[in-house]
């Protein structure tokens, strides 16, 4: 099969019916929340989607507007006016380049979908502090902007076992968000729902986990770098039919990718783990650069943060509250470490690429040795780049450039 190229990035034919979905998912949200019906939930990107669904709501997820915010680089215009009313440069610069979007009236949904003017105003915000606390503060802004409701999840942090300690309380929390989410949407909770939705979500999980798995192959057919892409239907899609038929498009060319061995990287010399948050804004910069080094970001936390194994329609608040704090980002250093070196194991990776993003110490993992640690007791080298999700003011191209260089001279040394 030939493969359409751009720039020598291979494109995936998939992202077509993508761009469609995406559009279908913002002009849907759009439409009710100019008609009042269905209502609208605001839910952060680990929240409990699955309820919310089953109670009627079209499911809206800012921090995704956070990451075009990034991508479209209108990010580093917007973050100025949130540090201006007191919400420091210091704090995630999603929640900043988003709210400094919305008060400067802006949107890159505008220029990406014509007649959508703004973000869907919510009528209810829910949020799990499972990712991080930002969520929460990020959520409150809007909630009295509007006067909206904002509830959610308070979860536990630096979580080695989950226990069923654990699980009874997360899950009890969720079980409390029902009865104000029946007044908001005027609709009875009906657990057949919610088991459903449940279990489209473990599908769509599951064909998603299927699709990064792809890239143990050597070569591999698949790059981090698409799987920023590719991973929107998981993110802000799970607990649908549509993210399902999406993965069940996606899987099979990958998988005649790896039967005519197909490399994602022509001549893929070295296969890399990405640790840390994207650099949005210069997500085709870095593509650009690992596809000329004949190297291959093959797998990373950030993608595999949308697997939840643990999800089961039979049992749906106890295996939604273990699968949203099994989460990478909820665990303690000993197990982010052995999760690592199942990855390292799993994906045949040569190197570590740690980002420290600057303004999330949540999804940043090298500041308290995690990285000279690996590196003694596993023998995998690592470079730290310093940047930051969205504000590219944190972010130098030339130092990235000149780092990603040596490091991968250095592993051509040990090869
Ligand atoms: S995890 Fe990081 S990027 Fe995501 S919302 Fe929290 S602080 Fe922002």
């Amino acid at each position: 099969m030939a493969e359409a190229k751009q720039g020598g990035i291979k494109k995936i034919a998939a992202a077509k019916t993508l761009r469609k979905l995406m559009a279908d998912h913002f002009y849907e949200l759009d439409r009710a929340a100019k008609e009042g019906h269905p209502k609208v939930a605001w839910c952060t990107s680990v929240g409990p989607a699955e309820l919310l669904r089953a109670m009627g709501f079209v499911v809206y997820f800012p921090e995704n507007h956070g990451a075009m915010l990034g991508a479209t680089r209108l990010a580093t215009e917007t973050i100025p006016t949130a540090n201006a009313i007191g919400y420091s440069p210091e704090v995630c610069s999603y929640m900043t380049s988003d709210i400094g979007a919305f008060l400067q009236g802006r949107t890159p949904l505008t220029e990406a979908y014509a007649g959508i003017e703004a973000v869907p105003k919510p009528d209810v915000l829910v949020y799990n502090t499972n990712q991080c606390r930002e969520v929460q503060d990020w959520f409150a802004w809007y909630g009295r902007h509007w006067s909206r409701p904002v509830i959610g999840v308070e979860c536990y942090r630096g979580v080695g076992q989950v226990t069923g300690v654990h699980v009874a309380g997360i899950a009890g929390q969720i079980l409390t968000l029902v009865k104000p989410l029946e007044e908001i949407s005027g609709q009875k909770f009906d657990i057949d729902r919610l088991r459903q939705a449940v279990r489209l979500s473990r599908q769509c999980s599951d064909l998603w986990k299927e699709v990064l798995e792809t890239a143990a192959a050597k070569p591999s057919p698949l790059t981090f770098f698409d799987s920023t892409i590719h991973m929107a239907p998981a993110v802000v899609m799970r607990g649908t039919q549509v993210a399902i038929d999406y993965y069940h498009e996606l899987l099979p060319e990958l998988k005649q990718r790896l039967a005519d061995g197909v490399a994602a990287v022509e001549g893929e010399r070295f296969r890399l783990y990405w640790e840390g948050m994207p650099i949005w804004g210069r997500l085709r910069d870095l593509a650009t650069q690992f596809l000329e080094l004949q190297a291959c970001v093959v797998a990373s936390t950030y993608a595999n943060s949308w697997i939840f194994t643990a999800l089961d329609g039979d049992d749906p608040f106890k295996s939604m509250a273990r699968a949203y704090t099994e989460l990478f980002i909820v665990r303690s250093d000993p197990y982010k470490e052995k999760y690592l070196q199942e990855m390292i194991d799993t994906f045949g990776v040569d190197g570590i690429v740690f980002h420290d993003s600057k303004t999330c110490p949540s999804n940043t993992n090298c500041r308290y040795g995690m990285p000279q640690r690996i590196a003694e007791r596993l023998d995998v080298p690592s470079i730290t780049i310093a940047g930051d999700l969205n504000d590219l003011r944190c972010y130098s191209d030339e130092q990235a450039r000149t780092q990603i260089e040596a490091f991968i001279e250095q592993l051509s040394g040990r090869a």
